[in-house]
């Protein structure tokens, strides 16, 4: 941390402010310049208590860290690309995955049908809500449990991994069950409880960045999983809320390339829920693989008029092959290999 101090101060307030670093464990190293004096504390701001109370100090201007707040998921920590395996599947470094289903398992030959379909057209990780977090409280709030057992019946018939939303503490257990994957929606973003619940289940997690979070509080969501000893996260950018109508949500591509700076996870992009809109599905992915991505979530559902949410962004089979055609030269040209259900 540097800890800047309000111009002209006296030594005495200099010597108090020095005492208080180390107090806090640091060592401190004066910087005098002409009208400004500097303390910079060294020591790691992790194990340390925090300077930054010292801004409540009368001849302190500011504290400002210089380490990074997240640790167990920074590049720094871990500069190799971190590759999670899900049964046969590696996810991250030079693969690319298309995690495709509908948004909310509904019966039987919805989720059966949809399956088939993605496996056939080239999706190699299933989704499916069995537990949706909805805006109103009167729309489709998903099958629940027996939705679970659903997601079960489409992985024994088409071999696909299962990737499902975990939306409160009580449900962990019996998701686990079933879930290859467990996925943390925008809404829970920021719900540290279940943050630390899911990541105990020794499952990968997939952490949506919350609709309102900045990039930081993001990956500091993924640090509460990884110091649960946890470290199979797959981070997903799933568009932001900003002031923009066109679209659901504002696609922050910048967030993904950040990401991929800061941290070697796996980084995805949900264009489904980021626009909204199923005439933009293909350009935003091409967009996100430029960027750094290493998949992509998609909606997809056999018959899209008849779905109980999310009908405006759910691509249809054949829309969902031709959008595959469209992105892989893309995935090419990012020097990735689109991974393919064996
Ligand atoms: C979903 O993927 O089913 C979902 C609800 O997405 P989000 O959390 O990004 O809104
Ligand atoms: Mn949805």
């Amino acid at each position: 941390m540097i800890v800047v101090l309000k111009p002209k101060p006296t030594q005495d307030e200099v010597n108090a402010v020095v005492e208080k670093v180390r107090q806090l464990g640091y060592e401190p190293h004066i910087i005098e310049g002409e009208v400004r004096t500097v303390v910079a504390a060294v020591g790691d701001e992790m194990s340390n208590a925090s300077l930054e109370a010292l801004v409540v100090l009368p001849m302190v201007d500011k504290v400002m860290p210089v380490q990074k707040r997240f640790k167990l998921v920074s590049r720094e920590t871990h500069p190799d690309p971190t590759i999670i395996k899900v049964g046969d599947l590696e996810i991250g470094g030079d693969a690319f995955h298309i995690i495709a289903g509908p948004c909310s398992v509904e019966s039987e030959e919805q989720m059966l049908s949809t399956a088939q379909a993605v496996r056939e057209r080239g999706g190699t990780i299933l989704r499916g809500g069995a537990f949706k977090p909805r805006t109103s409280p009167y729309d489709f709030q998903g099958l629940g449990e027996p939705g679970l057992d659903l997601l079960a019946q489409a992985r024994e018939h088409t071999g696909l991994p299962i990737i499902t939303e975990v939306l409160r503490e009580r449900d962990t257990e019996k998701i686990v069950k079933v879930a290859d994957i467990l996925q943390i929606g925008a809404r829970n973003g920021m719900n540290y409880a279940l943050l630390e619940v899911v990541a105990m289940s020794g499952k990968p997690i997939f952490l949506k960045r919350g609709l309102a979070a900045t990039v930081e509080e993001w990956l500091l969501a993924a640090e509460y999983i990884a110091k649960k000893g946890n470290r199979q996260i797959i981070l997903c950018e799933r568009g932001i809320r900003t002031y923009e109508t066109a679209t659901r949500n504002t696609l922050d591509l910048s967030a993904v390339a950040i990401a991929k700076k800061e941290t070697s996870l796996p980084v995805f992009v949900d264009p489904s829920h980021a626009a909204g809109r199923l005439d933009l599905v293909s350009a935003l992915s091409k967009a996100a693989i430029a960027v750094g991505a290493d998949g992509l979530m998609v909606e997809v559902h056999y018959d899209p008029p008849s779905a109980l949410s999310d009908i405006a962004q759910q691509l249809t089979p054949t829309a969902f092959s031709a959008f595959i055609e469209s992105i892989s030269p893309f995935i090419a040209a990012a020097g990735k290999k689109l991974s393919v259900a064996r």
